[in-house]
């Protein structure tokens, strides 16, 4: 299936006519061509984006709820396709697309088109002056959104409705690796009676297109979900050009396992935070500790519950690990397994590629648990973003706490305990963007979300996106 931008409410190929082969990994054939857009498709993406601008951000915010709420109601009418393209696209069993990546995404513009209802500004009143302050908060303008291949739909539409509640007007970029979602998107816009060019949809790959949307001068904002070296190169374009900025980026992210935990509980979500979509979420916990009074039965427990996991076709309800995105992927993880071995890292379950039947080009790989007995090796350092985590023991909740803030990145931790007096300490000296105390990924999307070092700038989420996507103005009134 070929796809095309969307740009002023239409499909379009690329100027240049280049192309880039769109691969399923779980077969690994090429299924389609997805544009290679040039600096010239994002420039007409601007263009009809600044058009609509002026109609988009003074339209009342009833309308544009409204709209943005059809938008929601298409996507839900849509799941099973939209479900079957991320999957396809990306690797993930269908099952977690249907229950988790498609529903999210329909929640995101639900969520926005309702709070854009509900955000207010600030009012001070400088008391014996006669003055009254007041902050108006107005749409920036263009802004540009690009998003990774993780998941895909789930975050393009987490930045995406943000801001267009905010009355911006969007030139946005999904991943070249998964853009099936994104391109069903822009008939869903034009359904839900989304005016032109308010939101443009331009493919291709990060150096030229992204790089286009972040070079270009009248793109006052951007919004960037990826990787923390990406997310570095964007900062050095960006910043001389005093754009706003929110980078969310990647984690190595514990999860501290106390004694005193509700034991299955504890299992059972620890297997859902390392490996769901392949361990291929920024949130999985990668790093696991364990108080030493417990680990080996953990060991075994856990070890037990992985070599459970199914691996297989994408497409299969039963399937439990589906495919790595790429081939590219699969190779890296491989070789950080490699890497963990020679560093001493002792596998104890996992590490080997799947030949999954009528699919032995598939990108699958065994769940992977590894033994670790220090935190500086690269596996317990660098972000694998694939189905393999480590196990370690500590001795007490210093060491724990010290094992955990060991990294550069900070974006979140899960903590489980019933101590309350400990969940207290730790939960204000881990040094991260989201803590989960006895649970795993619960969302609530009025909450701030991002990360802290190398994990992120900037929070998404809530009236946290609306304040991203608006510029604020103190207005002082003399009387
Ligand atoms: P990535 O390689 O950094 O790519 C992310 C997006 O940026 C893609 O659309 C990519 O395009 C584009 N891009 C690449 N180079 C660019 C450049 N120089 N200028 C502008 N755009 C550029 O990340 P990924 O491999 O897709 O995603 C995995 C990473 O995302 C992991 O590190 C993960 O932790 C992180 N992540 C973080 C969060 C969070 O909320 N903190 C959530 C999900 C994922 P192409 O795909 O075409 O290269």
């Amino acid at each position: 299936m070929n796809i095309q931008n969307y740009i002023n409410g239409q499909f379009t190929d690329p100027i240049s006519n280049e192309w880039l082969d769109n691969y399923c990994p779980s077969d690994g054939e090429v299924y389609g061509k997805i544009p290679n857009s040039s600096i010239e498709d994002v420039e007409i993406a601007y263009q009809s984006a600044k058009s609509a601008f002026g109609l988009w951000s003074q339209t009342t915010l009833e309308e544009r709820s409204r709209i943005l709420l059809k938008i929601s109601e298409l996507i839900e009418d849509n799941l099973q396709e939209l479900a079957e393209a991320e999957s396809q696209d990306n690797g993930k069993p269908i099952s977690l697309a249907k229950a988790v990546d498609i529903p999210r995404a329909a929640s995101n513009f639900r969520f926005f088109a309702h709070a854009i209802t509900q955000f207010f500004s600030e009012s001070h009143e400088s008391v014996g002056q006669n003055a009254m302050n007041y902050t108006l908060r107005q749409p920036i303008g263009v802004v540009g959104c690009i998003s990774p291949w993780n998941l895909p739909l789930y975050l393009f539409t987490w930045k995406i409705a943000p801001a267009l509640a905010a009355g911006n007007c969007v030139v946005a970029k999904p991943s070249e690796v998964t853009p099936l979602s994104a391109y069903l998107l822009g008939d869903i816009c034009n359904k839900a009676g989304l005016p032109k060019g308010v939101l443009n949809i331009v493919h291709g790959s990060g150096t030229t297109t992204g790089q286009a949307i972040v070079e270009h001068p009248g793109i006052k904002a951007i919004s960037f979900t990826g990787g923390t070296k990406t997310g570095a190169e964007i900062a050095k374009i960006a910043a001389p050009m005093f754009k706003k900025l929110s980078l969310e980026m990647g984690g190595k992210n514990p999860n501290i396992i106390f004694a005193d935990c509700d034991y299955d509980d504890m299992l059972n979500t620890t297997v859902k935070s390392s490996f769901s979509n392949q361990g291929q979420i920024c949130l999985c916990c990668s790093r696991i500790f364990v108080e030493a009074s417990i680990y080996n039965k953990f060991k075994t427990d856990f070890i037990e519950k992985v070599k459970e996991l199914k691996v297989g076709h994408p497409s299969e309800d039963s399937t439990q690990i589906g495919a790595l995105v790429s081939k590219a992927h699969l190779k890296k993880v491989m070789g950080y397994i490699e890497i963990a071995e020679n560093e001493g890292g002792k596998i104890l379950c996992g590490g080997n590629k799947v030949t999954v039947k009528n699919f032995e080009n598939g990108y699958y790989l065994e769940p992977t648990v590894i033994e670790v007995t220090n935190n500086e090796c690269r596996i317990n350092q660098d972000e694998v973003f694939g189905p393999v985590v480590t196990i370690m023991p500590f001795y007490s909740e210093d060491e724990a706490l010290s094992l955990a803030n060991q990294t550069k990145y900070g974006l979140s931790a899960t903590i489980w305990t019933n101590n309350l007096k400990r969940t207290m300490r730790m939960t204000q000296q881990i040094q991260a963007g989201i803590i989960w105390v006895n649970t795993w990924m619960m969302r609530d999307l009025r909450t701030p979300f991002g990360g802290i070092k190398g994990s992120g700038m900037g929070r998404e989420g809530g009236f946290e996106a609306l304040r991203f996507f608006t510029e604020q103005k103190n207005v002082c009134i003399k009387y």
